[in-house]
């Protein structure tokens, strides 16, 4: 059945489930429409001094920076989380990475010379200049609605490309924020611009003439996606789901460790997609380590996140919640503990769910096969290091992960081994805010980088420029083939490649007439 889609969006406060506000829908044509100015804008932004979009990311940077807490506050009011989770992980995120890029632009949009060592092409000058890819098509997902269209928008900006971002249509303010404040430092309005709707809003962005896409999402999102894109023969980013893993060795500090899983596997409402999703703990520690993490989540403070002292707040949507009671309802069934939580909190509003611990889980259970993103914790006990990297590496998923243990080294070896696009040993989800990491996944974690150099690489393409120094002189593999050339291109091939001196030195001189001799 096609659904049309409606003409209007409504956003709601995830805590009260009461309206914030409403957008216009844009059409396709309104979508092709912005693309097509972009495409104009960008030639122009491209031909600036890589000086002068740096100087507007300092100022993009001074008034985020300023404007912190009214950034967070709309954060908060559509997606949910504390305030303090905006500041920290959507608005300090930005920040850091407005400095990281402008610290870095003129390095990767640097020319470099590519030397030559075949003697038959040594008079040559050669260079790769870097060229901003174009209009880079944005799409992005509710639960980091700023941090994560900011990261991508900026690296794309500096370095020349115009930017068309689809946010999640449950959070569109945020975006619109990163809008106002990246026009008000500078950056032309049709340079970057944000297309608000739904699914088909974003599908209408993959059919019109942009020439990346940068997707942050779900795994059947991320399909579709790169069908339209290989459709196009464009390239695209996809950072899509993850079910990660956090292994706590046998000499972990189990206080540390505890604090770590409880806040791993629940910020942002477990919404996060580098969260603790599946927690497996030595045997020897697990008593210990599961009444740690149950004492901590029983502090928690769930409630509104526009109050100050809320740990927790609101899942996104009613769907949302409803894939989490589905799946801790599943674990129950099929034989898991609840240890804590495993229920709505209805008397606090419509979208909240209690933290919840379970143990007994199975790998056939699907809260330890799928990605949950809710306020879950499972935990699982095993007894040898090559079974926690086994349960590790049996997932679809290849997102991130941690390994905890007072040997750093022996952590470290399980850490190399571990499939997944960024591990940590004993820290957890910082790697999203340290600006120099590449941010990205393996398996159906998706595919390329966001953040670090390498994401700011996915934004330039290579052009490779080759000047001729002896213009004059017809080259040696043009036509006037023959037995005698080709001996002495045999003779070549022996000058170059053969295994001893001898062969080299004879092939140098039966090579040596191919230069004299006459050329069409
Ligand atoms: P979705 O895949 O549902 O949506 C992501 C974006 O795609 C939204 O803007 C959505 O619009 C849009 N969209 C939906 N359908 C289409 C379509 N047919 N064509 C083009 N765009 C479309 O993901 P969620 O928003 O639910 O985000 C949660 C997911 O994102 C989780 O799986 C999470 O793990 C993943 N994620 C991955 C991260 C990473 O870095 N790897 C980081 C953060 C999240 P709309 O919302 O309006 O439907």
């Amino acid at each position: 059945m096609l659904i049309a889609p409606s003409a209007t969006l409504h956003v709601l406060n995830p805590a009260t489930g009461e309206p914030v506000c409403e957008h216009p829908i844009a059409s396709p044509d309104e979508v092709r429409a912005a693309v097509l100015r972009a495409k104009a804008a960008q030639l122009r932004w491209a031909a600036l001094p890589v000086a002068h979009r740096v100087e507007v990311l300092r100022r993009f940077q001074s008034l985020l920076a300023e404007r912190k807490r009214e950034v967070a506050e709309t954060i908060t009011a559509e997606a949910g989380k504390p305030i303090v989770e905006a500041l920290l992980t959507e608005v300090i995120v930005a920040l850091d990475a407005a400095r990281f890029c402008r610290e870095h632009a003129r390095g990767v949009m640097a020319e470099r010379e590519v030397p030559h060592s075949n003697p038959a092409v040594m008079a040559k000058r050669a260079r790769l200049v870097p060229e901003p890819i174009g209009v880079i098509g944005i799409i992005s997902p509710w639960n980091y609605p700023f941090s994560i269209p900011a990261t991508e928008t900026l690296a794309a900006l500096v370095t020349g490309n115009a930017v068309v971002l689809k946010p999640s249509e449950l959070t569109p303010n945020s975006a619109l924020k990163l809008r106002d404040l990246l026009h008000e430092a500078g950056v032309p309005g049709d340079v970057f611009q944000v297309v608000l709707g739904e699914g088909a809003t974003g599908a209408a962005l993959l059919a019109a003439p942009v020439d990346k896409i940068i997707f942050t999402g779900s795994v059947a999102t991320g399909k579709r996606v790169a069908m339209a894109c290989a459709e196009r023969l464009i390239p695209c980013v996809l950072e899509l789901g993850g079910k990660d893993a956090m292994i706590v060795l046998d000499d972990a500090d189990v206080d540390l460790a505890s604090s770590a899983a409880v806040w791993g596997g629940l910020v942002n409402a477990g919404q996060t997609c580098i969260s603790v999703e599946r927690c497996y703990v030595h045997r020897s520690l697990q008593d210990e380590f599961l009444a740690a993490c149950a004492r901590k989540i029983a502090g928690l403070r769930v409630g509104s996140g526009a109050e100050s002292d809320t740990d927790i707040g609101p899942l996104i949507s009613p769907r949302q919640l409803e894939i989490v009671e589905a799946q801790v309802e599943d674990a129950r069934a099929s034989g898991a503990h609840v240890a804590c939580g495993g229920r709505r909190l209805e008397v606090l509003g419509p979208q909240f769910y209690a933290p919840t611990l379970l143990t007994d889980v199975t790998h056939s259970m699907r809260v330890m096969r799928e990605e949950t993103f809710g306020p879950v914790l499972p935990v699982m006990s095993f007894d040898t290091g090559e079974q926690a990297i086994a349960l590790a590496n049996d997932s679809e998923f290849g997102l991130a992960a941690s390994v905890w243990g007072r040997d750093r080294q022996r952590a470290e070896h399980v850490a190399r081994r571990i499939e997944a696009g960024a591990v940590m040993v004993n820290d957890l989800i910082s790697q999203f805010a340290i600006s120099e990491a590449p941010h990205g996944g393996v398996k159906s974690s998706g595919i390329g980088r966001t953040h670090g150099l390498l994401g700011m690489q996915e934004m330039v393409r290579p052009k490779y420029i080759d000047i001729d120094l002896l213009p004059r002189m017809k080259k040696l593999w043009w036509y006037g083939y023959g037995d005698r050339f080709t001996a002495q291109m045999e003779g070549f091939t022996d000058m170059l490649f053969g295994s001893t001196l001898r062969t080299r030195l004879s092939g140098a001189v039966r090579s040596a007439a191919a230069l004299w001799r006459k050329r069409m």
